[in-house]
C-alpha cells in the first residue's frame, strides 16, 4: 500500500478533543496498511491572533494596513506594515505548536509519530515573505521515518529559503503544503479534512441552500478557489493538477463521501455552472491623467508585478484632457492584503510614466460563476446579469473568460448578489 497525506485545518485541530477525533482517520489509514503523512494547521484561530500581535507590536490593533480618512472613509495607511520577515517568524510558530500536540495525541494511542517543521523537511521556498512559493522538498527525511513505521506530522504553511530564513505560504497555505508533499512523495491521494463535508456549489455559510458536489475537475476547482472559495487554497489545486494528485475534501469530525477533485472526466461536466464564489474584500486603484503613448500600461503592470502585487480586472479608457489632447485612465482591482504595499509603488509608477494621479478605494466584492460548460453557453452571462438587475444590484465591472463570468459589485451587495446568482442557475438543493 502507498502513502496517503492527510491535512487537518485549524478548526479541526482547535483543541485536543478534536485532534483525537482527527487521529481516528490517521489510525484507520495506518490499519489499512498505508504509510501516513499528516499536515496540520495552527490550532483554531491561532494564526489570526498572531497577526493581531504583529499589528499591535507595530502600531496598534488593526492599523497594519488601513486607517480612517477625514471623511470617515477607510483608506490605506501609507508605508504601513511590520517587517515581513518578522511577521513570518511569528506566524510560523502556530504550526509548531500543533504538530507537537498532534504527535503527542498519536503517541498516546500507541501510534509512533514524529513532528517536523518546514525546515526539517527541506520545504524550500523563494524569499517573498508572507506569500512564499515552494521551490523544492527533500522527501528523504520523511521517507526514512515512514520506513521506520512512524506517522510523520508536518507543519503546514511554513517553509525556509535556501539562506535559512523562515517563510510562510500565504493564509490558508497548509493545503498547499499537503498537496505539494503528496506530489513529492508520490502519494496515492491527498485528503483535506476540514469543517465542511466537501466542496459546495457556494460557501454554505453564505448560501444556506448550497449543495455538496461529488466531483469537480482541477480546472473548475482552481477557478472557484482563485475566485474566493476558501475551502481550498488555489496553489494547492495547481499542484494537484500539475502532478495528478487526487484531492479528497472531507469533514474532519464525521464520516461522509466528501468531494473528489481530479482530472476532467469526459462527459461529467455537462452542467454549465459548477458553482459560484465571492471575494469580499477588494480595493480599486484608479490612475488618471496618464500620458497617452505606447508603453505606459506595460510600465505600470511590470512594476506591480515586480512588487508581487496581484492585479485583477484591468480597465483602460482614453479621455480628452481639456487641452485638445487626450489622457489615459487605468483602473484595476487588488486584494485588500496588497493595499498596504501600494502607495509607495504607485508613486514610483507615476514617476516612471511621467505624470498622473492615483486614488485607492476600498469596499468592493467580486462575485463569479464558474463552470467548464460556460465556454459553450453565451446565455450564462445573460442569466447572471438579469439576476443582479432583478435584485437591484449595480455592476461596477464585468469580465468573462472560457470558464467564468465575474462581476464587481459594492461590498455591501456582495452576499446578496451571490445568493441571487446561485438561485438563478438553479444550483440550490431541496
Ligand atoms: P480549514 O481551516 O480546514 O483550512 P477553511 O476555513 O480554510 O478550513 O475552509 C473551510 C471553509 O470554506 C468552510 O467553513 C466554508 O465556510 C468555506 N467555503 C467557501 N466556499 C466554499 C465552498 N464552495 N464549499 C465549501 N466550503 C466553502
Ligand atoms: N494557519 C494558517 C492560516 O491560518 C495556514 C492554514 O490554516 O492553512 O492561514
Ligand atoms: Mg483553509
Amino acid at each position: 500500500m502507498g502513502i496517503v497525506v492527510q491535512k487537518f485545518g485549524g478548526s479541526s485541530v482547535a483543541d485536543v478533543e478534536r485532534m483525537r477525533r482527527c487521529s481516528r482517520w490517521v489510525m484507520r489509514a495506518v490499519d489499512a496498511g498505508h504509510r501516513v503523512v499528516v499536515v496540520v494547521s495552527a490550532m483554531g484561530k491561532a494564526t489570526d491572533r498572531l497577526v493581531e500581535l504583529a499589528e499591535e507590536a507595530w502600531s496598534g490593533p488593526g492599523t497594519m494596513a488601513f486607517e480612517r480618512g477625514e471623511g470617515g472613509e477607510v483608506r490605506v495607511k501609507p508605508g504601513s506594515g511590520p517587517p515581513r520577515r518578522e511577521v513570518d517568524m511569528l506566524l510560523s510558530t502556530g504550526e509548531q505548536v500543533s504538530i507537537a500536540a498532534m504527535s503527542i495525541v498519536l503517541e498516546a494511542q500507541g501510534q509512533p509519530a514524529i513532528s517536523f517543521t518546514g525546515r526539517q523537511i527541506g520545504m524550500t521556498t523563494d524569499a517573498s515573505h508572507t506569500r512564499a512559493r515552494i521551490e523544492s522538498i527533500d522527501a528523504g527525511a520523511i521517507r526514512k521515518q515512514l520506513d521506520a513505521g512512524r506517522v510523520v506530522v508536518v507543519a503546514g504553511f511554513q517553509g525556509v529559503t535556501p539562506e535559512g530564513e523562515i517563510t510562510t505560504l500565504g493564509r490558508g497555505g497548509s493545503d498547499t503544503t499537503a498537496v505539494a508533499l503528496a506530489a513529492a512523495l508520490g502519494a496515492e491521494a491527498c485528503e483535506i479534512y476540514t469543517d465542511v463535508d466537501g466542496v459546495y456549489t457556494a460557501d454554505p455559510r453564505i448560501v444556506p441552500n448550497a449543495r455538496r458536489i461529488d466531483w469537480i475537475s482541477y480546472e473548475a476547482m482552481l477557478e472557484m478557489a482563485a475566485l474566493g472559495a476558501k475551502v481550498m487554497h488555489p496553489r494547492a489545486v495547481q499542484f494537484g493538477a500539475r502532478y495528478g494528485v487526487p484531492i479528497l475534501v472531507l469533514h474532519s469530525q464525521q464520516e461522509g463521501p466528501g468531494t473528489l477533485i481530479s482530472e476532467r472526466i469526459e462527459g461529467m461536466e455537462k452542467i454549465e455552472v459548477a458553482g459560484v464564489a465571492i471575494k469580499a474584500d477588494l480595493g480599486r486603484v484608479t490612475l488618471t491623467g496618464l500620458p497617452n503613448k505606447p508603453g505606459v500600461a506595460a510600465a505600470i503592470f511590470a512594476m506591480l508585478a515586480d512588487h508581487q502585487i496581484l492585479v485583477d480586472d484591468i480597465i483602460q479608457t482614453v479621455v480628452p484632457n481639456g487641452e485638445g489632447g487626450s489622457a489615459v485612465t487605468v483602473s484595476f482591482t487588488v486584494e485588500h492584503s496588497d493595499l498596504a504595499d501600494l502607495p509607495p509603488v504607485m508613486d514610483k509608477v507615476l514617476e516612471a510614466v511621467g505624470g498622473g494621479k492615483s486614488t485607492i478605494d476600498v469596499g468592493f466584492s467580486k462575485v463569479s460563476a464558474v463552470g467548464v460548460g460556460i465556454r459553450s453557453h453565451a446565455a450564462v452571462a445573460a442569466v447572471m446579469f438579469r439576476a443582479l438587475a432583478d435584485a437591484g444590484i449595480n455592476i461596477a465591472n464585468i469580465t468573462t473568460s472560457e470558464i467564468k463570468v465575474c462581476t464587481i459589485v459594492e461590498k455591501a451587495d456582495g452576499e446578496r448578489a451571490l445568493r441571487a446568482i446561485h438561485d438563478a442557475f438553479g444550483l440550490g438543493g431541496g
